[in-house]
């Protein structure tokens, strides 16, 4: 990765905590992970050779209550990568109002890589490994990049099964059957399709036949993309890691998404042209997200985005430098510490539906997740507009001056 994501996560928070009431040393607590736990760890394989694979678990901060985030499967996750990305989950979760620390965690491995039997020992090893972290009332993985609800439910079983009883509230992302939630799959994308929504208010701009490019078509960018054309807008490009498709006319969100299920790629859709990831950035429209890895729009490229808004699916698709042209340019970047919030915010509501074994609707699922994405987004514009500084920096403002209080409040031990 051409820029460190943890050296990006330290510059934003030093940025942010200037316009925090906030005493220099716990500025410096607050700016590196409380814990950190690295495991080497034996898998066996299908031809019964032994393998030692890396994985890491970063607690960032457990003011606010248990930690919470992904684990990721990606060749280049990296200890600092999941420093950052812990990091970011902390004001996240605090942006939102969710009585949760932040946390992630990830194995550097290709699951494309991996059979479903290696897949499934080399999680069930990763959990047990971590399981010194986790539990319901400390630290509760979720789905991120290369894992999902098969892995989560490996996860909840491995866990369950070291207790002597089922413990479904230690893991979210898990399908419905063990005690998933209704809208987790969808939630990221529907908060990213949210935050977008009130964006194009606040720009006096009618969702109608809007045009939108979605980079990366997974599980946040597809129902980003199908939810958001659903209330009126027009998906003009996608593209995922093999390339892009682009049609002016528009593209059927769930049609594409069909296509891309059976191919496992958007590319060769017929009924598109071709396009390289760097001209689907380039396009001109009024909404861009990048819903794929961090460090995709940088100094290089920024200069050619021409996005009335850009809606951060990922997290940390855009450098610093990036970011500057881009609020230059007077660009409406709805930061990803908010705008992919939902997928945390639904994973709470399952933690909550777990702890109580009591299960809600989808309806009131989806409607307590549009209330605090929407009070979330109108708190941050406040915070913006108050202190004359761009959204990401006051969402930042905003988490770290939640985190700081409950510092303040509990003191510091002994
Ligand atoms: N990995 C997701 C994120 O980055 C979801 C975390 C969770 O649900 O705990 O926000």
């Amino acid at each position: 990765m051409a820029e460190n994501a943890y050296e990006i996560a330290q510059r934003q928070f030093e940025k942010a905590v200037r316009y925090v009431d906030l005493k220099a040393d716990i500025a410096a607590y607050l700016r590196v992970p409380k814990r950190e736990l690295i495991v080497n760890f034996p898998v066996e394989m299908d031809d019964d050779s032994v393998r030692v694979f890396t994985g890491y678990r970063v607690h960032h901060n457990t003011a606010l209550g248990p930690t919470k985030g992904g684990i990721r499967y990606h060749p280049d996750v990296s200890l600092d990568e999941v420093r950052a990305l812990a990091m970011w989950m902390t004001w996240k979760c605090a942006v939102v109002g969710l009585p949760y620390g932040g946390a992630k965690g990830g194995v550097i491995c290709d699951p494309k890589a991996l059979s479903v039997r290696e897949l499934e020992n080399l999680t069930r090893r990763y959990a047990t490994e971590i399981s010194v972290l986790m539990s319901p009332q400390g630290d509760i993985p979720a789905p991120d990049m290369g894992t999902g609800e098969r892995e989560m439910a490996w996860i909840m079983d491995t866990y369950s099964m070291h207790r002597g009883y089922s413990v479904p509230a230690v893991v979210t992302g898990k399908p419905l059957a063990i005690g998933g939630s209704l809208g987790r799959s969808e939630a990221t994308g529907r908060g990213v399709m949210i935050t977008t929504l009130e964006a194009l208010k606040r720009k006096n701009i009618a969702v109608e036949g809007v045009r939108v490019v979605v980079q990366g078509f997974g599980k946040v960018g597809a129902p980003a993309a199908y939810l958001i054309e659903e209330r009126g807008a027009k998906i003009i490009a996608v593209s995922d890691a093999q390339g892009g498709v682009y049609n002016p006319q528009g593209l059927n969100a769930r049609e594409l998404l069909a296509y891309a299920t059976t191919q496992g790629t958007v590319t060769g859709y017929t009924k598109a042209e071709p396009l390289s990831n760097a001209d689907l950035l380039a396009l001109e429209c009024e909404v861009l997200m990048p819903c794929a890895l961090e460090n995709q729009i940088t100094a290089t490229n920024a200069p050619r985005v021409r996005a009335k808004i850009i809606a951060e699916g990922a997290n940390g698709p855009l450098t610093p430098e990036a970011d500057e042209i881009l609020i230059d340019k007077g660009v409406f970047i709805i930061p990803d510490i908010l705008c992919n919030a939902g997928g945390v915010t639904v994973s709470y509501f399952e933690w909550v539906q777990d702890l109580q074994s009591f299960f809600w609707g989808e309806d009131e699922i989806n409607e307590r997740l549009r209330q605090i994405m929407v009070r979330s987004f109108n708190q941050i514009l406040r915070v913006s507009h108050e202190k004359k500084i761009d959204p990401r920096t006051a969402a930042q403002v905003l988490g770290i001056q939640r985190v700081a209080e409950a510092v303040r409040i509990r003191g510091i031990y002994p």
